[in-house]
């Protein structure tokens, strides 16, 4: 030492200089070092604690404080019960499995460590932990250093996620509407209960085929193009669509889709399908029975021709439009001659097959245009639209011959009428033409009847 501080030679003194020189810079150097661990530690984003080989803290940089909520760290003892440390699974973890007494044990570091840490206000912390044993000169840990990251608000978002898939998918199922999800091809991917019952089919017999499999023939072609512009374009795709079951059935639905983003970011459509097979039954029938009351309501049941009520009004709305036009319109209002008699002689049945011979054959004898009515008892009434008096007369004519011709069926029986032709005159109405008609056909009768009088 004396030499050192008194050097003999000045070749000591330049050594002695260097060596100074080589300490202040390696000092320097281990500040700086130190500077900035401290500064690492301060800001890392990891919790970071430093225990003894008893489990006693003996460094916990801030981001230890904050994720495990208390200040008084150093001093605590890391294996202590008071942490309620669990497995994520809620297991409560054993002393022997705490990381820090696995490293004690194995002079191994433990790592990826995941734990649930109740924080002294007794909000749990979801972490993920290393622990690095430090050793001593035997090799021994001296110290273990844990670093943790806090995993709380990723497990908490994938919770939620999990739930909100869970509560999703159990709505679905239970749901009492078919709902259908398809790929952009429209291939199906998923099914619920509700539409692999409705169709008869097995989810899996549905899972990996097109949508269009229980589309009704006729209708897949349209159905694949609509699907096609939704995908591209969201059109609308609300509608009622028939729909085939596997037992063949055919049936109405009424559906709906929307247009959803799968998790590999491509396009999805779910569709949503309620049965309104017997609402559309429901609605034949109706339309069919209305149809009927509106044919009951205008024939006469006897002979199908129409009834008075529905020929006066015709006759009505044929006269407006031959006033309207100018054109000529004309009535033939004829009786069947000694109808009584028939009934009389033969009986009211073949009265009756008397009556729809007679319709038969004005249909037969007559165009489509013209209106042809049964108006009384034995009284018929044809109106003859867009036709003048002679022309008129010529197929009063025609009918008188074709009743005299009639086949009634039995022998001897004849048929004759009597009837009065009336052309529209300009502003006449309904009533009026066929007064001035029943007068001609009065007329017919009393000169001898099976004749017409115009
Ligand atoms: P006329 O030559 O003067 O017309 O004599 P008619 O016997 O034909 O006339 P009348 O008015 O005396 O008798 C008409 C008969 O027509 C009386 C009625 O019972 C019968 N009749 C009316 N409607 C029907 C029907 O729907 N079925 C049958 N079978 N007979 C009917
Ligand atoms: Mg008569
Ligand atoms: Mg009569």
């Amino acid at each position: 030492m004396l030499e050192r501080v008194f050097p003999a030679h000045e070749a000591d003194m330049q050594a002695m200089r260097e060596e100074l020189l080589q300490l202040r810079a390696q000092l320097a150097a281990a500040r700086q070092r130190s500077e900035w661990t401290q500064a690492l530690l301060t800001h890392l984003q990891a919790g970071v604690v430093v225990c003894s080989a008893a489990g006693q803290i003996l460094y916990a940089n801030p981001q230890a404080r904050h994720i495990l909520g208390r200040d008084d760290l150093e001093g605590q003892d890391v294996l202590s019960p008071a942490w309620h440390m669990h497995h994520p699974d809620g297991r409560p973890l054993e002393r022997p499995e705490h990381p820090v007494a696995r490293v004690l044990l194995a002079r191994q570091p433990v790592l990826d460590c995941h734990l649930t840490v109740q924080r002294p206000d007794g909000a749990l912390r979801w972490v993920t932990l290393n622990a690095l044993p430090i050793p001593d000169e035997q090799g021994l840990p001296r110290e273990v250093v844990i670093t943790f990251l806090d995993l709380t608000h990723d497990e908490m978002a994938m919770r939620a996620a999990a739930l909100a898939r869970e509560t999703m998918s159990r709505i679905v199922q239970a749901a009492p509407l078919g709902i259908c999800m398809t790929d952009e091809q429209g291939i199906q991917e998923q099914v619920n209960p509700h539409y692999c019952n409705f169709f008869g089919y097995g989810r899996e017999e549905m899972i990996g085929r097109h949508f269009s499999m229980v589309a009704a023939e006729g209708e897949r072609q349209v159905l694949s193009l609509l699907h096609d512009r939704f995908i591209r374009e969201g059109a609308c795709l609300q509608g009622e669509w028939q729909v085939r079951t596997r037992g063949g059935e055919l049936k109405t639905v009424l559906a709906d889709a929307v247009r959803i983003t799968g998790d590999d970011g491509h396009p999805r459509r779910v569709s949503f399908i309620i049965d309104i097979s017997q609402r559309t039954k429901l609605e034949q029938a109706l339309r069919r029975s209305n149809e009927e009351l509106q044919h009951l309501a205008i024939t006469d049941g006897l002979t199908g021709l129409y009834n008075r009520r529905h020929i006066i009004q015709r006759l009505a709305e044929e006269l407006q439009r031959a006033q309207r036009y100018q054109a000529p319109l004309s009535a033939f209002l004829f009786d069947l001659d000694y109808f009584k008699a028939i009934n009389d002689t033969h009986g009211h049945a073949v009265g009756d097959a008397v009556l729809r011979a007679v319709a038969a054959m004005l249909r037969h004898e007559l165009r489509g245009v013209d209106l042809i009515a049964r108006y009384g008892g034995e009284e018929f009434l044809v109106v003859l639209p867009n036709v003048d008096h002679d022309a008129a007369c010529v197929a009063a004519e025609r009918l008188l011959l074709a009743t005299r011709e009639l086949d009634l069926g039995i022998e001897g029986l004849r048929l004759t009428l009597s009837g009065g032709v009336v052309q529209a005159r300009p502003d006449e109405g309904a009533e009026r033409l066929i007064q001035r008609a029943d007068l001609c056909l009065y007329g017919a009768k009393g000169a001898g009847r099976d004749r017409l009088c115009a």
